[in-house]
């Protein structure tokens, strides 16, 4: 697990105080894939630097599996951060070694027996799908490639979590897509916990078991994802999944309903049309956190066609009125 106890952080520039994270708190739960949301200033990246180590705040704690960072020695400090993966955005790789060499170098400093070390980048190289390109350099490798290497490199001491700040990625918006369906992948796979800072909301919608928006340097809301997206309450929540639309309506009421799971989704409004005449204004089937999750927005015409509604919501049905 880790924990971000009150940790404030704030620069000085040109005497003027600059305060990039205010008294934030929060808790990534082993094996979530925690995504950090926010407009550009919100204090991701300084959050980001502080989570690696990479940078002290003025005060407050991170406490990771039990280790509260800042106050161990720097030498204990150091080992400690080799059990943080951190993926670059300028991959860091070392030029005059070969992916395979790359993904060795931690193995390596760590003092692992050879064979094992080669066992294991082997597996390493698989699971990016770069099995063919184990003797290629860093030269040779796409942008999308060299970051994978960056990943297996950063896997390679079996960090229990992994963080990677997509938002400053120098990749294009596919190859970046695909580099966060990786670390999904890593995270379903291996079961390790992972941080992404990224402004691309359909992927946190998609992969991310929770997320954390910020906004001028304070944490604004912080939850699971299917609880953001079904709580009316929640701006993250409307971001991640669209809400009542514009469109215009007749009947009495303006319905929001929230189906999770296909087998709810797939019959609903052949079913519900049985006792209702209703139409819909919008709506669409989305993946969100790996389930399929159905969102339709009806004009409902009359207290029957409501009745009718409500008398089926569920935990898998959320019923919603604008
Ligand atoms: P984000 O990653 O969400 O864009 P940052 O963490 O980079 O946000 O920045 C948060 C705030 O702190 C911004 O107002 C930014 O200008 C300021 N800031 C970040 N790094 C420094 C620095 N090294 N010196 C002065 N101000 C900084």
């Amino acid at each position: 697990m880790l924990e971000v106890l009150s940790v404030t952080k704030t620069y000085r520039q040109r005497g003027r105080t600059i305060t990039a994270l205010d008294d934030v708190s929060l808790t990534i739960p082993d094996g979530a894939l925690y995504g950090i949301a926010g407009r550009s200033g919100a204090g991701k990246s300084t959050l980001f630097r502080i989570l690696t180590a990479l940078q002290r705040p003025d005060s407050g704690k991170v406490v990771i599996d039990g280790d509260d960072l800042f106050s161990l020695s720097r030498r204990a400090l150091r080992e400690r951060r080799r059990k943080i993966g951190i993926v670059f955005q300028q991959f860091n790789l070392l030029h005059g070694r070969t992916a395979a060499q790359n993904i060795e170098f931690p193995l390596e400093l760590a003092g692992v027996p050879a064979e094992q070390r080669r066992q294991r980048v082997g597996d390493l190289l698989d699971l990016v799908g770069l099995a063919d390109r184990a003797d290629n350099y860093p030269s040779q490798l796409s942008g999308g490639q060299k970051q994978r290497v960056g990943i297996a490199r950063a896997l390679a001491s079996e960090p229990s979590v992994l963080l990677s700040d997509e938002a400053t990625s120098a990749l294009d918006g596919e190859t970046t897509k695909q580099i966060l369906d990786l670390l999904s992948q890593v995270n379903r796979e291996l079961g390790v916990s992972v941080v992404i800072i990224t402004h691309e909301l359909d992927i946190l919608r998609r992969h991310a078991s929770h997320v954390a928006a910020f906004d001028g340097g304070r944490l604004v809301e912080d939850g699971p994802v299917l609880s953001l997206i079904t709580d009316p309450a929640s701006r993250i929540g409307h971001d991640l999944l669209p809400r009542f639309t514009s469109a215009p309506s007749h009947g009495i009421r303006r319905a929001l309903v929230t189906l999770r799971g296909e087998e709810h989704a797939a019959g609903f409004l052949a079913d519900y049309g049985k006792d209702a005449d209703y139409r819909v204004l919008s709506g669409a089937v989305y993946d969100v956190v790996g389930e399929h999750l159905a969102r339709y927005e009806l004009d409902l015409p009359d207290e029957a066609a409501v009745a009718a509604l409500d008398s089926r919501s569920s935990d898998a049905i959320t019923v919603e009125y604008a």
